[in-house]
């Protein structure tokens, strides 16, 4: 019989997975496409080749909060896998939305069409809530080998972390500019996809071992006194993380492959894992934000009554199906 392994969210962690279609490359070495989402929350192996004993040993059929087939657009996963999430901020509750997945998912592809929607949202919101006055911040940073480095600004200098007694962890001379319009969020962005590109050029993969976080703080008050509910001032953040390949959380290494240097496992993206894990089992006991930066950067936008999105991303290649496997038990373990 087939094992169901459930992620997913009730009040909890949103979980979903987006396979991508099969690229050009994966195509013309005759690989084929391995897994189907039979329906909108489930997605089965289907390999037809799988023996008996590999059958027994790995689950076939994975159940989540929403499963996205490969042809399904960015505006869907984000309608149907971060939407809510990402909004909560505009009532003043932190947010994370992340791509999890290995190098050459969708990972960025994901992300960047879920930030761009949710701030299209965010104006769209600011536009007919005209009773409050709303700040947009905008900041952007990259975490590579436990250092942070701005993605504003051209200085690559290692930014320091410092806990501030009410602010909780800050980011030391982080760059944070108030958003002006669309055109402003656009020229922002093309700016950190440009310094990332900077970094991609000066250190072969560095794409798949680091960390990006796009960062945008709303504050809002009203604009004159309606009683005592209205007149309270707002703040929140909803940040859109772009992990490091999850390759990097391998434990293991398949014959053959050299370890390259001694970062090969990430610690951040571990200390993610077990901070997630601990998370969906509720928020009690102790939760290692402090073993990583990523996770000491993100914690308030984790912790306490902050809600998390979480889109893992897939190649549906035979090729990739361990790695997939990996995928699929990270998103399974965040419910
Ligand atoms: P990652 O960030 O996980 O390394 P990318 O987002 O860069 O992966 O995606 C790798 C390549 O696959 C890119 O060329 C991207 O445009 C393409 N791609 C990824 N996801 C999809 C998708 N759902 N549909 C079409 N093309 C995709
Ligand atoms: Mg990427």
């Amino acid at each position: 019989s087939e094992e169901v392994i459930r992620g997913g969210h009730e009040e909890g962690i949103l979980v979903s997975v987006r396979l991508r279609p099969l690229n050009e490359k994966e195509i013309l070495k005759n690989d084929v496409s391995d897994w189907e989402c039979i329906n909108d929350t489930t997605i089965i192996y289907k390999n037809a080749n799988l023996s008996v004993s590999d059958r027994s040993m790995y689950p076939t059929a994975y159940t989540f909060d929403r499963v996205f087939r490969s042809g399904c657009s960015t505006r869907q996963v984000y309608e149907e896998g971060a939407k809510e999430v990402a909004l909560s901020v505009v009532g003043g509750i932190n947010a994370t939305v992340f791509a999890y997945g290995q190098t050459s998912s969708g990972k960025t592809y994901t992300m960047t069409g879920i930030t761009e929607y949710t701030i299209g949202d965010i104006y769209d919101y600011i536009q007919k809530h005209r009773e409050r006055e709303f700040v947009l911040k905008f900041s952007a940073m990259e975490i590579y080998n436990e250092c942070v480095r701005d993605l504003l600004s051209t200085d690559t200098t290692p930014l320091r972390l410092l806990d501030d007694p009410e602010r909780g962890t800050i980011v030391e001379k982080l760059m944070e500019e108030a958003l002006r319009d669309w055109d402003h969020v656009t020229e922002l962005l093309s700016v950190c996809e440009a310094q990332r590109q900077i970094g991609e050029t000066a250190l072969n993969e560095m794409s798949s071992r680091s960390h990006q976080i796009i960062r945008l703080t709303i504050e809002s008050s009203a604009r004159e006194f309606l009683g005592r509910d209205n007149c309270s001032t707002l703040a929140a953040t909803v940040n859109f993380v772009d992990l490091a390949g999850s390759e990097r959380a391998s434990q293991s290494l398949s014959a053959g492959t050299r370890l390259k240097e001694g970062c090969h496992i990430n610690r951040s993206l571990l200390t993610l894992g077990t901070v997630i894990r601990k998370l969906s089992k509720g928020k009690n006991g102790h939760i290692p934000f402090r073993d990583s930066k990523l996770t000491r950067i993100l914690q308030s936008s984790l912790g306490g009554n902050a809600r998390i999105a979480i889109i893992c991303t897939m190649s549906p290649a035979q090729s990739h199906v361990e790695q997939s496997r990996n995928t699929l038990l990270f998103a399974s373990c965040a419910k």
